[in-house]
């Protein structure tokens, strides 16, 4: 059975896991380079970009994961996780993994609009709108000619995105209901889901 890996050395990657075991997927939460092997794909969770980026260089998962994303792993970003991949990071001295061609800025909506939630038109999940939960989010500055745009807030702010098998989110899925946006990232990931549930 394909297994999908959840980078679990902070954030909310608890969150993402039970997503993935409700959907019938095998999880496997990624600390160390040994548990990448086997895996089909890959999530890096929301939390703090900047400790997340600490303890993947600490735990010398950096390097492992760029060159499996270069050999074609799906991996996908959700809030801080899509900062961890962008190629740079507006105004902040953080090297990002540069796995997707776009600048991205952190806590773009300042303390006032610490959180909210918004429901969003999403084509690739179909015409019910996505509710996005946005947790001191980043958005996203500048998207490459390669990136297609998957939606934006109503002001025109690019909040998700896709390039080849990477995926990007400044919101948090894992924190609904919805299941959508985690069957979008097991089809790139190539996984088959018995359909347990309508969606
Ligand atoms: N503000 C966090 C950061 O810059 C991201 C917040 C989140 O992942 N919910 O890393």
């Amino acid at each position: 059975m394909t297994k999908i890996g959840v980078l679990a050395v902070q954030g909310d990657f608890a969150e993402h896991c039970q997503m993935l075991k409700r959907l019938g997927v095998e999880v496997m939460e990624v600390r160390l380079p040994k548990h990448l092997e086997g895996v089909s794909g890959l999530i890096i969770p929301g939390g703090e970009s900047t400790t997340i980026t600490k303890l993947m260089r600490l735990y010398e998962l950096t390097d492992v994961i760029i060159g499996r994303v270069r050999g074609g792993m799906p991996i996908w970003g959700t809030c801080a996780g899509m900062i961890v991949v962008s190629h740079h990071i507006v105004e902040d001295g953080m090297q990002p993994m540069d796995l997707i061609d776009l600048d991205v800025r952190r806590n773009a909506f300042g303390r006032q609009v610490d959180s909210f939630e918004m429901d969003l038109s999403v084509s690739a999940l179909g015409e019910v709108p996505f509710h996005a939960v946005f947790i001191r989010a980043p958005i996203i500055e500048r998207l490459g000619p390669q990136v297609e745009l998957l939606t934006s807030l109503d002001d025109g702010t690019p909040v998700a995105a896709r390039q080849g098998k990477v995926l990007v989110s400044a919101f948090h899925p894992e924190l609904t209901e919805d299941t959508r946006f985690h069957r979008l990232f097991l089809k790139l990931a190539g996984v088959e889901l018995k359909d347990r549930e309508s969606h």
